[in-house]
């Protein structure tokens, strides 16, 4: 057997029996590996509700019927320092998007963002108004995109469902339908 195939347990003992009872019982994994699972199933938003999406469809995907908190991503955080994702839902203008940026630098890595609505995507209804910035994503990276005007509730919690996804396979690239 290859040494790095062997069980911690085997350098501590030979006898099989125990070696068995220990392998049954106990698993191991990357450290990293163990902080994905626990970051995937505990995200905490940081709101950035900035027009008509936040209410249409963030807020509505917190509420009873549609039930965020089922997936653990329901703890709203009015601090950026104390998130890991900024869902930006809604318009970002121009006089903004400083704002948007410094928030974003405060959050500590690893870090997620989504970008929620057509609005928050590209500019959205106002892509031609000279104070809207064409897509979030001009200023800060984006990890999830979720199209529509607004997007239905259920989108928002596939967007969260995606970027579980992707803190548990980095490979993964986000792709929300509307
Ligand atoms: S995408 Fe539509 S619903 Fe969302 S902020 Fe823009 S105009 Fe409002």
């Amino acid at each position: 057997m290859d040494v790095k195939d062997k069980h911690p347990v085997e350098e501590l003992t030979n006898d099989p029996a125990v070696v068995d009872e220990v392998k049954r019982i106990v698993r191991i994994a990357p450290l990293e590996k163990l902080l994905n699972i626990a970051r995937a199933h505990s995200l905490w938003p940081f709101g950035f509700g900035l027009a008509c999406c936040a209410i249409e469809g963030l807020m509505a995907a917190n509420m009873p019927r549609f039930d965020l908190a089922r997936f653990g991503y329901e703890v709203m955080r009015g601090s950026p320092r104390q998130a890991d994702v900024m869902l930006v839902a809604g318009t970002v203008t121009h006089k903004a998007a400083p704002f948007v940026v410094r928030l974003y630098e405060q959050m500590s890595e690893p870090k997620w963002v989504i970008a929620m609505g057509s609005c928050a995507i590209s500019g959205g209804p106002f892509v031609d108004s000279y104070h809207v910035v064409p897509g979030v994503d001009k200023l800060i990276p984006v990890d999830a995109y979720i199209p529509g005007c607004p997007p239905r509730p259920e989108a928002v919690i596939e967007a969260w469902l995606m970027i579980k996804k992707k803190i548990l396979d980095p490979k993964v690239v986000s792709k929300v339908r509307g």
